[in-house]
Formats: C-alpha cells, structure tokens, sequence
C-alpha cells in the first residue's frame, strides 16, 4: 500500500481537484466579480489605514468592532448578532462541522452551490438534493417530502440561487423553513442579495430556526475572503465554537471596517450592475439561438439551443462549442452543463461593465452566427 492509500481518506482520494482555470489575459466573466474598483482617493485612504495595521500581532478573535458595523451598516436587526467567516465558504464548513453528529443529513435543491454538497461530504454529512423543476424553480412538493422524509439537520436555500440566478418565491421558502420545524437549521444564503433587493434578513425574528448568511464577494470585496451569519445567538455561539480563532486576519478586518464607511459606493456599483443585467439579458435573448432565464444576481444564466436540424453529437455539445469559441477568443464564462442534467447545453455569464459586456455580446453573436 503507498502513503496516500494508507493515511488518506478514500473519499478523499476519490475527489478531482478544485480547478481554478488561470485566467490571465483573460476577459473575465466566469466568477460573478465586481468589475469596478475603489476610486482612487479612497484606495490611497486604504492604503494608508492598511500601512498602520499591527501585523505582528495575532487579531483580537471576538472581531467586536467589526461585527458591530456589519450589524450596523448591512442591515441585521437589532437584537441580532453576525458570526465572520474567511468568505462564507468556511461559514459553510463551520455548520457542517457542528452538526455532523452521526446520520446527520444536509439537504438544498439542485442545481444549486456546490460547496453544500462538497462541505456536507468532507464531514461526513449525507447530502440529499432535491432537483428544481425545469424552469429552476423551487418543487415546493418534493422539498416538503424530503424533509418529512430526512429530516435534515441543515437545509441551504441559496436566494438569488446559484447556477440558475433567480430568486426563490418567498412563500414557498417560507413553507420549507416552518416544515423544517425544531429539528433542523434553514441556511438562506444570500451571496448575491445586492443584485436582489429581497433578503430574509429583517425576517429573522419570525423564524427560530432561520440563518442568514451573506458575503461580501460579490459585492466587490471577493479577494479579502469575508463572510457573515446572522441569527439567534444560541444558535451562533454553538457554530462559533468551530470557528478557527484568528480566521479573519487583520488586513481583511482593516479593509472591511474602512468599506463599511463608504458602502454608498458599493451599492453604486450593484446598481450599475443591476441595470447593466436588464440590458445584457434583453440583448442576449435577441441573439438566435440563446434562452435567457430570468435574473436577480450579477450573472445570467443562457442555454444555447442545437443547431437548426442538427443533430447534436454529443449531449451538451452546442454549448460546449460555444463555451471553447469564447476561450479561443480570450473570453471566460462558466460552463454549468455539466453540474446537473437540467442544466444540459446551460452557460453562465458575469454581468460586467457595459464595454465588456458589449464584447462578450459582440463575440456570442458573431460564434452563432457562424454556426
Ligand atoms: C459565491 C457564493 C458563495 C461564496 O462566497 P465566498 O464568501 O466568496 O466564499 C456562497 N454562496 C453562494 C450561493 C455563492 O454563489
């Protein structure tokens, strides 16, 4: 037997490694980032604040000040409290870490963020997804089911959800968190809620058993690794206790609590996004062969129909075909039809600033025109 197949989980083992394709020289419209930066005087702000953080000493891990403004300027209701994730990817492996007791089970629709699933597996939590119906959206009936059914000690709802971009109906939400009852946590997790402009958030105090967790990746800030629960405080004490002590560093404390004094400038810049996603969706429905599913997130999700009488030589092909055109032209989108059977032929595509979005335009139109 070798090293790796003595001391390495089998499961372990079996998993491919995250792939982050390297996109240098690259137009960049795989990952929902913000295209728009800090102004420039606020950058030099920035810097000068960053220069006089003590990185020689280790953070003060109750991050009290830092909780304090996010409770403060993001809208948590009073009486409510934030837990700090290193980006809510580790929020996410927190909640799977503190409720991995034996035959624990973690359920969430799908096509849906994959980090439920992945997190749920690398601690031992059996997955159960629920597939969304053909127009993603939520089977309300099948969700009711399987949790009668599991019981599931976490369940996720992604609002906007994540590959498919549209918001969730908030009524069926709403049945799904009181089904859940007082055996399990309902996790809406609203990465993308500055595109969305609809959030569970004020709505804590009706449900026990509801956490909101939010990010603020999307929002512009992905590099600086941040994310954000919010919900009863017994619940988050226990989550808290998983937390990896020092896992907000102080530049990324530094950084947050001096956007958190300007955040008029992010909410700009959501804006000019959520104008910019009217306008690409409109012009992406008009290109033959493309269907635009509706979007409350910074990305739009498009599925690329067969050729005309083609006959498609593989499953997914027609995407495929269009996803390696737009590489061969230095554009990267994310290819989902692979994620889930629902998704066949499906791409997703970052809204980005209107010269870059009129280049990915620009690129799709001229691939399918000359299909
Ligand atoms: C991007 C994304 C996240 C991850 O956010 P980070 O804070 O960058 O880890 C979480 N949930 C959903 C649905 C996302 O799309």
């Amino acid at each position: 037997m070798s090293l790796i197949d003595t001391i390495i989980r089998p499961d372990v083992r079996e998993l491919a490694v995250y792939h982050v394709p390297d996109a240098t020289g690259f137009l960049k419209l795989d990952a929902m980032e913000n295209p728009y930066t800090l102004p420039q005087s606020l950058r030099i702000e920035l810097g000068a604040r960053l220069a006089d953080v003590a990185m020689n000493r280790y953070p003060v891990p109750s991050y009290t000040a830092l909780r304090a403004k996010i409770c403060e300027r993001l809208g948590v209701p009073a009486g409510f409290d934030v837990v700090l994730g290193n980006g809510s990817d580790e929020l996410i492996a927190m909640v799977s870490v503190a409720c991995a007791r034996p035959g624990a089970k973690v359920l969430a629709p799908v096509p849906g963020f994959v980090m439920y699933a992945m997190s749920a597996q690398l601690s031992g939590l059996e997955f159960i997804g629920v597939p969304l119906r053909a127009d993603f959206s939520l089977d309300t009936a099948a969700m009711l089911e399987a949790i009668a059914i599991h019981r599931p000690a976490v369940t996720y709802l992604a609002y906007p959800n994540n590959p498919t971009g549209a918001l969730f109906d908030a009524d069926d939400m709403c049945r799904i968190i009181r089904a859940v009852g007082d055996t399990g946590v309902v996790i809406v997790d609203e990465a993308y809620q500055p595109f969305a402009q609809a959030s569970f958030m004020p709505r804590l105090a009706e449900f026990p058993n509801l956490i909101v967790m939010r990010t603020v990746s999307k929002l512009g800030l992905a590099g600086i690794r941040l994310g954000y629960m919010a919900g009863a405080s017994a619940l988050l004490t226990q989550f808290d206790k998983v937390r990896p002590p020092y896992n907000i560093n102080v530049l990324t404390q530094s950084a947050a609590e001096f956007v958190l004094d300007h955040t008029a400038i992010l909410d700009a810049q959501a804006a000019l996004l959520r104008v910019e996603r009217g306008r690409l969706s409109a012009a992406l429905a008009a290109l033959r062969g493309v269907t635009v599913f509706p979007s409350d997130a910074n990305f739009i999700l498009v599925r690329i129909a067969p050729q005309e009488g083609a006959q498609e030589a593989a499953p997914g092909q027609a995407a495929n075909d269009v996803f390696a055109n737009l590489l061969a032209r230095k554009i990267l989108i994310k290819n989902v039809g692979k994620m889930h059977a629902l998704l066949q032929n499906c791409l997703r595509i970052t809204v980005s600033t209107p010269e870059e979005n009129v280049m990915l335009l620009d690129a799709l139109g001229a691939i399918l025109a000359s299909r």
